[in-house]
């Protein structure tokens, strides 16, 4: 079962890159990077080191580098600065007991990158030069990967259009980066049910739209909504589509359990397919769940936690894992979620899987720093 699949493009066998490695001079020292270490929090501290592989449709892909972290030069007309031409990924690198390093299913994430750059018009990265990006960044920062509970390091490949023209058309010259930011456990004091605002006057993305792309652009339509969440006194948004669907949260999927022990999550061409989510149901599917990925419309959750067919409801994402929704708040209502244990058992499951102490059965690691 994979939602992932390969686009038939740049998945070819292609000649690996030679990468130019400046080291920073200025890199932190270790008891620096200890210090930071400690508590890292999320998205605050970044390595010594990039990675960027530029792009021209003259050229394809070329100089391949890595550099000391730092400002990116744009020229003031650069593409992504007026037309939103940019795409990212996130993914993190886990510390095992022996030191070693390793990532979880970075050639889905590859493939997602490829097909969001192909909903934004921009060039398809060979999944080779992803995972080659991956390893020259572990080999110079691999210090950076914590080793404390739940601590990870947070890989963000990204890639914009860089070219200097107003005209509207895909950029001809793009760049591709990536940065790493170590993390800490994204929950301080454990996972807490958080409480989610149903967004009913906005939308994250439309039929047809970019949705189902990782791209700044719907990030940025999702900030609105998530400040009235804020206001309302929520954590997260929750998005339902034009038909009233259920959606999926800002940056994260939702699933339900019913008390059958299906789990079952919306699928529709405008949500974002989770690496996590697809992960977390293999899971549940080997231990005998049925899956099923669906419309749901809204009354079908709040009917369902009404009577007692639904049992649990969480969110899933690479950053937090797996997070139980307590609440779903609206302007006319305050459903209060109910909670079991199944959230919680499949983010051990996998977590465990991640920092290899749980048997890798699926083939999900890939190890960087070798
Ligand atoms: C990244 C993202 C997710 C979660 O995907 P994972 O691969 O599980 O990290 C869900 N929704 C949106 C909108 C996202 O951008």
């Amino acid at each position: 079962m994979t939602l992932i699949e390969p686009t038939d493009r740049a998945t070819a066998d292609v000649a690996p890159l030679e990468f130019a490695v400046t080291k920073n001079l200025a890199a932190k020292n270790p008891a620096q990077r200890a210090e930071i270490l400690v508590d890292p929090g999320f998205g605050t501290s970044f390595t010594d080191h990039m990675v960027d592989i530029c792009w021209s449709a003259r050229g394809g892909w070329h100089r391949p580098r890595v550099q000391p972290y730092g400002p990116i030069a744009l020229d003031p007309a650069a593409a992504v600065l007026h037309y939103g031409q940019e795409i990212f990924e996130g993914i993190k690198a886990y510390r095992h007991a022996d030191g070693s390093i390793h990532t979880f299913r970075p050639e889905h994430n590859a493939r997602r990158l490829q097909r969001s750059a192909r909903r934004l018009a921009l060039p398809e990265l060979p999944v080779e030069y992803f995972l080659q990006s991956l390893r020259e960044l572990v080999a110079v920062d691999g210090d950076w990967v914590p080793s404390g509970a739940d601590q990870s390091l947070y890989l963000r490949p990204f890639m914009f259009a860089k070219e200097a023209f107003l005209g509207v058309r895909p950029a001809q010259k793009v760049a591709y980066y990536l940065i790493a930011s170590p993390a800490g456990a994204y929950f301080t004091g454990g996972v807490k049910p958080v409480s989610i605002w149903l967004s009913e006057d906005y939308a994250r993305a439309g039929r047809g739209g970019t949705g189902a792309a990782k791209t700044g652009g719907n990030y940025a339509a999702s900030l609105l909504p998530q400040s009235e969440a804020y206001e309302k006194g929520c954590d997260q948004v929750v998005f339902l589509d034009a038909d009233g669907n259920v959606e999926e949260l800002g940056g994260m999927n939702v699933v339900f359990v019913t008390k059958d022990g299906t789990l079952v999550t919306p699928q529709s061409e405008s949500i974002l397919e989770g690496i996590t989510r697809d992960s977390i149901l293999q899971l549940a599917q080997d231990r005998g769940h049925r899956v099923e990925r669906r419309a749901v419309p809204l009354p079908e959750w709040r009917d369902g936690v009404a009577s007692g067919d639904i049992v649990e409801v969480f969110a899933c994402g690479t950053a937090a894992v797996v997070t139980p929704i307590g609440v779903l708040k609206a302007a006319g209502f305050e459903d209060v979620q109910p909670t079991g244990t199944l959230a919680l058992e499949l983010r051990g499951h996998l977590t465990d899987i991640q920092y290899g102490r749980a048997e890798d059965t699926h083939g999900w690691l890939t190890r960087l720093d070798a």
